[in-house]
């Protein structure tokens, strides 16, 4: 096995080795300056590196290109177009130009844009992310591109990422210098996704319309046996699984994602997949590869993977930590404490970074996760709750403590602890690991921030992270560089940043209630839903901060506000319609149905024998009661969307969804999910939660 993932990791990348081999000295010299400095690149490179890429794709079975984007639909997109092209004499030969790889001009009418592009000016931009490697899908040559109007706003989620690592780059390359490292070129972050996911056979599956209009089960009763028995966690992989997990594994490799373990979690039928971690905006274009291989393998397989945040009522979520640092090109993790008292302080500089930002930026951090999808899981006792707070471990918290207050802390020297003197201890992994309730926990040397759901994008949360963090970087970067004396003013900074920001430092359950009211009295946030989260992207402040490091300008934040809110609003009304089709098109005659098979053999036996028929007249009256309620609540659901019509400002439709709508489509589910307890298990019309939750055999 180990020569085998060697022989065909990567092999569909076009990737430095492949680019040095392939490339003339001078060209890939050139192309390098511009992945690892950011440089801009001239159109005779641009060419060069075009007939290589070219070559090397046709060499791998490739036919067609396409310009590989990651609009604002959470899916990615693309356009083939065939290398196909002829001569001055009419022959057939295969060309791709510099131009073309660099550049393209996919009609963008169509993509989600918030009102940033006006419909006559319908063409937008993909334009090539040198920083991001080309690779080879289905045999079509995939450029990894960012997406823009004309107007130059951002039309997707790459071009604010790259936006804000550069971000993060210029503000921790001023703390480097402060700190007199003048041999450091560039700082990334880096990012090394988690990704849960659900596994249901595909047979059951295609029978169910929630699943497959919504990607979440909208009516189920609970099966028998759920996760109480917690047999699943890291149980053994079923034979069928494991033979899609060895395939999906194999494909990933190929596509230099280092997919690395793999296990069940706690849920039954619910697994994740864990990547070995790369640099921000390469593991986000991976994540979204993984996350549409995931789909297309399982299929393979007869099964269907599930990425939605909540696909099972009563059932754990799913959701994508994002584990999450800062890492020099020399090759140092920022956030990992260090060998001398020197680079502890450097490292304790940018832990306080972190935890200023989290604490001043809550509302963004939430916001940054803020889906209808994902509004299920959030505080609902399986994972962390919709109120940010940081969790760095005892020994941390103690550490910092004691900075706070020159206290001693103990060390073998039992002195005070000072910084820029004192030696921390690293922090092994099985300390600070121990609590998986807190949404942004430190992890000895990263942070991983737990609230991401399955199926977005890291880009949206990573986006932010990395702009609040550049942001605590610039202002200490403001005191620092114009300090005389670097010491003095490196140990206020820190005590200060200690002092008025420990409030987020929470190491205790966040899964427990008393944590609600201990963070009100703290004063943090606790925006429990989407529409509570969302308003706080368009205030003043946070689209200064945004302009302030050229992440975001003013029209970009308001037609991403824009554009979230109406996902919301779209996400929801598609739920309740599909509610509404089930029970009037499946539920409501199969019950009946089944209660004139039930009253039918009562008069029957009425006649024959002449007894009681306790059992029949029971559940009949029962299933009658339950039938009438369910048709109720269907008549009242119906009404409350078709009020919803008149509504056109997304931000009051979606408070509408959220106060009317969900709480109507609850009062439907539940007596849906009483008949389905009553009601034969032949007669009731798609899979229920036992099937597809043990179903994969
Ligand atoms: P655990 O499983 O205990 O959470 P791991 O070390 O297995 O911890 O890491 C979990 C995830 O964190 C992996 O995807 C890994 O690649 C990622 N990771 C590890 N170090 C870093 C880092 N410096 N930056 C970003 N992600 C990281
Ligand atoms: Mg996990």
């Amino acid at each position: 096995m180990e020569k085998k993932i060697t022989d065909i990791f990567g092999t569909l990348v076009f990737d430095e080795e492949i680019m040095e081999e392939r490339l003339a000295k001078d060209t890939f010299n050139e192309l390098q300056k511009t992945i690892k400095e950011g440089k801009s690149l001239n159109l005779k490179i641009a060419n060069a590196v075009a007939n290589a890429m070219k070559d090397w794709a046709i060499e791998h079975g490739a036919t067609h290109y396409t310009h590989w984007f990651q609009p604002m639909t959470g899916v990615t997109a693309e356009k083939h177009d065939s290398f196909i092209n002829t001569n001055r004499n009419g022959k057939v030969i295969m060309e791709f130009s510099g131009k073309e790889l660099i550049k393209g001009e996919p009609d963008a009418s169509s993509f989600p844009n918030g009102g940033l592009r006006a419909t006559f000016e319908a063409r937008g931009y993909t334009a090539w992310d040198p920083t991001s490697y080309a690779f080879i899908k289905n045999n079509v040559l995939c450029i990894p591109t960012a997406f823009c109007s004309y107007s130059g706003h951002a039309l997707d989620k790459k071009t604010p990422l790259l936006r804000s690592m550069q971000a993060i780059n210029k503000q921790a390359l001023r703390i480097l210098r402060v700190f007199g490292n003048e041999d450091v070129k560039s700082v990334k972050t880096t990012v090394g996704p988690e990704q849960e996911y659900f596994l249901v056979d595909k047979k059951y599956y295609e029978k169910r319309k929630d699943l497959i209009y919504t990607g979440r089960t909208l009516f189920g009763a609970p099966s028998p046996k759920g996760q109480e028995m917690e047999d699943h966690y890291f149980g053994t992989i079923k034979s069928r699984v494991q033979e899609f997990m060895n395939e999906l594994n194999e494909e990933l490799w190929k596509l230099g994602i280092l997919a690395k373990t793999e296990h069940n979690e706690v849920a039954p039928a619910q697994h994740e997949l864990a990547p070995i971690f790369s640099t921000t905006n390469m593991a986000t274009d991976h994540n979204q590869l993984t996350m549409e291989l995931i789909q297309r393998i399982a299929k393979k397989h007869g099964l269907v993977a599930l990425l939605h945040e909540k696909p099972f009522d009563g059932i754990n979520g799913s959701g994508k930590h994002n584990n999450w640092s800062l890492s020099t090109d020399t090759g140092v993790n920022l956030l990992e404490p260090g060998e001398t008292p020197y680079e502890n302080a450097q490292f304790l500089l940018f832990l306080c970074a972190v935890i200023k930002a989290a604490d001043e930026h809550q509302d963004l951090l939430r916001l940054s996760v803020a889906t209808a999808g994902n509004d299920h899981r959030l505080g609902a006792n399986e994972a962390p709750p919709a109120i940010i707070s940081v969790f760095l471990g005892e020994e941390l918290t103690q550490i910092l403590s004691a900075i706070e207050e020159d206290k001693t802390y103990d060390f073998k020297e039992k002195e005070v602890m000072k910084i820029g003197a004192h030696v921390l201890p690293k922090f092994p992994k099985d300390t600070t690991d121990r609590n998986r309730t807190s949404p942004f926990a430190f992890t000895g040397n990263k942070f991983e921030f737990r609230m991401p759901g399955s199926s977005s994008s890291v880009a949206n949360c990573n986006i932010i992270l990395n702009t609040v963090i550049a942001d605590e970087l610039k202002l200490f970067a403001d005191i620092l560089e114009e300090a005389s004396d670097l010491t003095s003013a490196l140990n206020r900074l820190i005590k200060e940043t200690i002092k008025n920001h420990k409030r987020i430092i929470f190491n205790g359950n966040g899964y427990d209630d008393s944590w609600v009211e201990e963070a009100k009295a703290r004063g943090l946030f606790n925006l429990r839903t989407t529409p509570d989260a969302l308003p706080y992207f368009v205030k003043d402040e946070n689209i200064e901060l945004f302009q302030r490091h050229k992440v975001f300008d003013k029209e970009e934040v308001i037609s991403r506000y824009e554009i979230l809110m109406e996902e919301y609003v779209k996400t929801l009304n598609i739920e309740a319609l599909t509610m509404l089709n089930m029970v009037r098109k499946e539920i409501l005659p199969a019950v009946s149905q089944y209660s004139y098979t039930l009253a039918k053999t009562c008069a029957t036996k009425d006649k024959v024998i002449q007894t009681e028929n306790i059992y029949e007249k029971e559940v009949l009256k029962d299933i009658s009661k339950l039938l009438d309620e369910a048709y109720k609540a269907t008549l009242s659901l119906e009404d409350i969307l078709n009020q919803v019509q008149d509504i056109t400002d997304y931000e009051k439709a979606a408070f509408y969804y959220r106060d009317k709508v969900i709480p109507a489509m609850m009062a439907l589910r539940t007596p849906c999910d009483q008949l389905e307890k009553r009601t034969a298990e032949k007669s009731w019309p798609f899979p229920t939660y036992g099937k597809l939750l043990f179903g994969i055999l």
